[in-house]
């Protein structure tokens, strides 16, 4: 919701901020880009990742709805990613008045824990999140895809510009999905034209797309990084498998997230009833000033921490 409007108003010129707008829910593509190319990050999308927001909102918004004391809750994150450790430490993200994310654990260290006290996982009943954050909606899950960011932000910014609901392509956006390692897709949206979009994952290939932009040659008004090849799915946390991951495996992993999305009733964030609830009585709307304190943050160049003889950074 956040990262669509962003890209209305840039697109729009009503934030004065450049195209195209990068993604910025993978922490280590973040860091990648504040040490190497520095210039381009007015580029990245200011909304916060998901990890980020989801602290923030834990701090206030569900503390304030469930007349918890902040101060007492301690939040811990699930992630596929080893960078989300460093994210969660990052100084600038305390926009709730304490640390948005206390601690962070990898999926491969929860499923240490699960086995090593002999919880046989599967044979769980099946349970639902609890309320008021737990609603869930298939463009939140196939974040984890290389592409997935890109088709919910494309679904959300559809509705979001024209009222309507997008057609089909929006929900079924092939030309972003699977392991090629820079993939374009083009979709009419009424009011605003042609969106452009890239899909990059693995940091060569964000390499080729980031020297297109600063040569001038992007045609793109959107573009999605991922740090690691086939997005979080093969993220430096997730459990390991018996031999180094190949893209067959990478390709299994994908295939189950979009099985998931077709397989949930609600695939569209706007869809998302605590989303909405969260908005009409919170945040207001996305990009409120409210939004914009806790949701939103900005970069800074790391490029000064680079030894002079190893690297150039612009
Ligand atoms: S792509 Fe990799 S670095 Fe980025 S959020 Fe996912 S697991 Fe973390």
């Amino acid at each position: 919701m956040e990262e669509g409007t962003e890209l209305l108003k840039r697109i729009k010129g009503e934030v004065k901020r450049p195209l195209p707008q990068f993604t910025s829910c993978s922490p280590g593509w973040i860091k990648f880009c504040e040490y190497f190319y520095p210039d381009l990050l007015p580029n990245i999308s200011s909304c916060k990742s998901p990890q980020q927001m989801f602290g923030a909102l834990a701090k206030t918004y569900y503390a304030k709805a469930r007349g918890i004391d902040p101060a007492s809750i301690v939040s811990v994150s699930i992630m596929p990613c080893t960078a989300k450790k460093f994210e969660c430490n990052r100084p600038e993200m305390n926009d709730s008045g304490f640390k948005d994310v206390d601690y962070v654990l990898t999926t491969r260290e929860l499923a240490r824990m699960i086995k090593k006290n002999k919880i046989d996982f599967t044979s769980l009943p099946e349970e639902h999140y609890d309320p008021i954050m737990g609603e869930e909606t298939g463009g939140a899950i196939i974040f984890g895809a290389t592409g997935g960011v890109m088709e919910a932000a494309a679904r959300a910014a559809y509705f979001l510009i024209t009222g309507q609901e997008p057609p089909a392509l929006f929900l079924n956006l092939t030309p972003v999905r699977g392991m090629d390692g820079v993939k374009e897709a083009a979709a009419d949206i009424p009011g605003v034209g042609t969106l452009r979009v890239a899909v990059c994952h693995g940091m060569a290939n964000g390499r080729k797309v980031l020297d297109a932009v600063r040569a001038g040659n992007a045609p793109w008004h959107f573009v999605e990084f991922m740090t690691c090849p086939g997005g979080c799915i093969a993220g430096g946390g997730q459990p390991r498998t018996a031999v180094p991951p190949t893209d067959a495996i990478r390709e299994q992993r994908l295939a189950a997230l979009y099985k998931a999305d077709t397989s949930l009733p609600k695939r569209k964030s706007y869809e998302n009833a605590e989303v909405a609830t969260l908005y009409q009585n919170f945040l207001e709307h996305p990009m409120s000033e409210l939004a914009e304190e806790l949701l939103h943050t900005e970069y800074h160049s790391r490029a000064n921490k680079l030894h002079p003889l190893l690297f150039k950074a612009v």
